[in-house]
């Protein structure tokens, strides 16, 4: 064999055994840990969040006897879940008298396979639970009686589904967080005055516009949710500008996100389940959580279709170029723990130079709050 060939078949053996060591390791062991773990209040439920850095596979079962919420994940080693991200969670969850306690074994015949098991308090609550798709977030939902009580009210009376009238503006990033960073320019500060102009505006078409934040402080996201509550606005809108890493000319243009939520019948397919603790299983119950969440899911997609089309038409009217990316389902976590329809706005890519030079012109940002504004 001639060193050419040779040299071809060095390459491909390397080749070869790269993509099997991929396609084995498609569950990264090693370097698995958890991200994040969140425990915060929405208006109808708790939720605990557990955001993992990669690929987890999840099967659960609730074991009645126990009130014990049994997970079995894969794709984590024991020793690379740290449970001390728990612990302050783990005791805000004992002073609400919802949970126990929570505990994460080995699985003495797996040892890429752990099962963490959450012991409810004795108190009636409902539960829903599943795996957000391609995520890695294990979202667990804990209704009480009483926000149970709460929902059915605001559902029976149509609460959620006015038009709206006061929103809520959310200028992404802030203080010590710039978000991405182009030839100097920071993204918190596109945003904050992309925002002012749409406060501005919703102002004088009679609307009440919040800001989350009016100048460079950094604010964090669940308080960004906490404020759409205490405010009672009926939407939330985030404005962001979006990156793509390197500088790239070629990717560019305008994206509106929202978040989706499985139905309570497509839970399973999402490794996931409901619970009935304390209470009789109720199907008024199921469908009056359906109905308040799909709605809210149906009014965001809605408007996130609207904004797009608009901002898109306004700039092209002034004679602005940007490419329409569509709108996206993402599970952010400002858009799927708001109360509230809720999009985010990526407004163009700093990453494209001539759209980085758009955004920065203070024409094309009050051309983007116009489109936005008459969306609505
Ligand atoms: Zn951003």
């Amino acid at each position: 064999m001639n060193k050419k060939y040779f040299k071809w078949l060095f390459f491909l053996i390397i080749f070869f055994s790269f993509e099997f060591t991929c396609a084995e390791n498609s569950f990264n062991y090693e370097g698995n840990k958890i991200n994040r773990v969140g425990f915060i209040r929405i208006p109808y439920s708790y939720v605990l969040g557990i955001a993992f850095t990669d690929l987890i596979n999840v099967k659960s079962e609730f074991k009645n006897t126990q009130k014990q919420l049994h997970f079995e994940i894969s794709g984590i080693r024991k020793n690379n879940f740290d449970e001390k991200c728990f612990l302050p969670f783990i005791t805000e969850m004992k002073n609400l008298d919802i949970v126990g306690s929570v505990e994460c074994v080995q699985n003495s015949k797996n040892e890429n396979e752990i099962f963490l098991n959450i012991n409810f308090a004795d108190k009636n609550l409902f539960l829903r639970w599943y795996k957000v798709p391609n995520n890695n977030v294990l979202r667990v939902e804990i209704f009480t009686e009483e926000s149970l009580e709460k929902l059915k009210y605001d559902v029976s009376n149509n609460l959620g589904n006015q038009k709206f009238k006061k929103l809520l503006i959310d200028p992404g990033h802030g203080g010590n967080l710039p978000g991405a960073c182009y030839f100097d320019v920071k993204e918190k500060n596109l945003n904050l005055a992309i925002a002012q102009d749409l406060q501005e505006l919703l102002e004088l078409n009679g609307y009440g516009a919040i800001m989350t934040r009016s100048s460079d402080v950094d604010v964090s996201l669940p308080a960004r949710v906490e404020l759409a509550q205490k405010v009672m606005a009926d939407c939330f809108i985030s404005i962001h500008c979006n990156a793509s890493g390197e500088l790239n000319p070629k990717v560019k243009g305008l994206e509106v996100y929202y978040a989706e939520v499985p139905k309570i019948s497509q839970l399973n397919s999402f490794q996931g389940g409901y619970q009935f603790l304390g209470m009789s299983q109720s199907l008024d119950v199921l469908n009056m959580i359906d109905k308040h969440t799909q709605n809210k899911v149906e009014r965001s997609k809605s408007l996130a279709d609207k904004v797009r089309v608009s901002i898109l038409h306004t700039l092209k009217e002034n004679g602005f170029n940007t490419l329409d990316r569509g709108i996206k389902n993402s599970p952010l976590s400002v858009l799927i723990n708001n109360s509230v329809p809720a999009i985010l706005i990526e407004c163009g890519y700093m990453s494209c130079k001539e759209e980085l030079d758009n955004l920065v012109n203070r024409v094309y940002q009050q051309k983007i709050a116009e489109g936005i504004a008459e969306a609505l």
